[in-house]
């Protein structure tokens, strides 16, 4: 008896510990803004004329093919956007990284190496990778300056695959970062966007859950990401929701 107890008690924390480590939302180890709704106790400034007002949020770019036809969709409905950036891309892919800050968007930092294993590092390795990410980030913004009207926070992160974990936690909090997760994730990753019918799986998916001030998490890496986007941005607009609002560089748990 003491020992399925046992059994039970070890897969109970077993769980919780890939619960606490893998939800952004739980935020168990480190506080991620996942909305930008004011009733969620947020301090966030919203740029927003209604509370039917949601972001977009693009990670693992910049990509030199899939980014500009990201921009361009954006640029044609008039909406600003959330790129969290890999460091490494960035080197790779300055311009592309550069013409997001300079089209208005608001910027931050998705880790420099966006490594697989990054989850099971120790506090320095995630620490220096963090670093360098963000140190990445604070170039492009001294480069875009002669930009009028462009803004970049170089505090914002996005937690790589949004996994969490005291290393990190303690990483995030002695380089003074604010994270930011969501509140809807479109797995848009998990389909092949060049079929209508997966991209109206991961539409469905994404409407069935709006609310006001909601974050969607998308790729700007992934091929006809853009055709996802125009289809997506037609049917959240059906909704009644408005994407053209961007929230303020000075983010911060209340
Ligand atoms: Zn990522």
């Amino acid at each position: 008896m003491i020992f399925i107890l046992l059994i039970i008690l070890v897969c109970s924390i077993v769980v919780f510990l890939v619960y606490a480590s893998s939800s952004i939302q739980a935020g168990i180890y480190v506080k991620s803004i996942c909305s930008f709704a004011p009733y969620q106790g947020y301090s966030a400034k919203v740029e927003a004329e209604n509370e039917k007002c949601l972001f977009l949020s693009f990670d693992d770019g910049p990509d030199p093919v899939q980014t500009p036809k990201i921009l361009s969709v954006l640029e044609k409905y008039n909406i600003k956007a959330l790129f969290f950036l890999i460091g490494e891309k960035i080197d790779k892919h300055e311009d592309t990284a550069l013409s997001i800050i300079k089209a208005g968007h608001l910027a931050g930092s998705h880790s420099y190496s966006h490594n697989p294993y990054y989850p099971t590092w120790g506090y320095k390795r995630i620490k220096a990778d963090l670093e360098l990410g963000q140190k990445r980030i604070a170039e492009l913004l001294s480069k875009s300056n002669n930009a009028p009207g462009t803004t970049i926070a170089s505090n914002l992160f996005r937690p790589p695959f949004g996994v969490t974990n005291p290393p990190i936690a303690r990483a995030i909090k002695s380089l003074g970062l604010q994270s930011i997760g969501w509140s809807i994730r479109s797995f848009d990753t998990k389909y092949d966007l060049s079929n209508r019918d997966e991209r109206q799986k991961v539409i469905s998916r994404i409407c069935a859950s709006l609310k006001p001030g909601a974050i969607i998490l998308l790729h700007d890496r992934l091929e006809c990401s853009h055709i996802l986007l125009e289809e997506l941005i037609c049917a959240i607009e059906k909704e009644g929701y408005k994407i053209n609002c961007k929230p303020s560089a000075e983010l911060k748990l209340a």
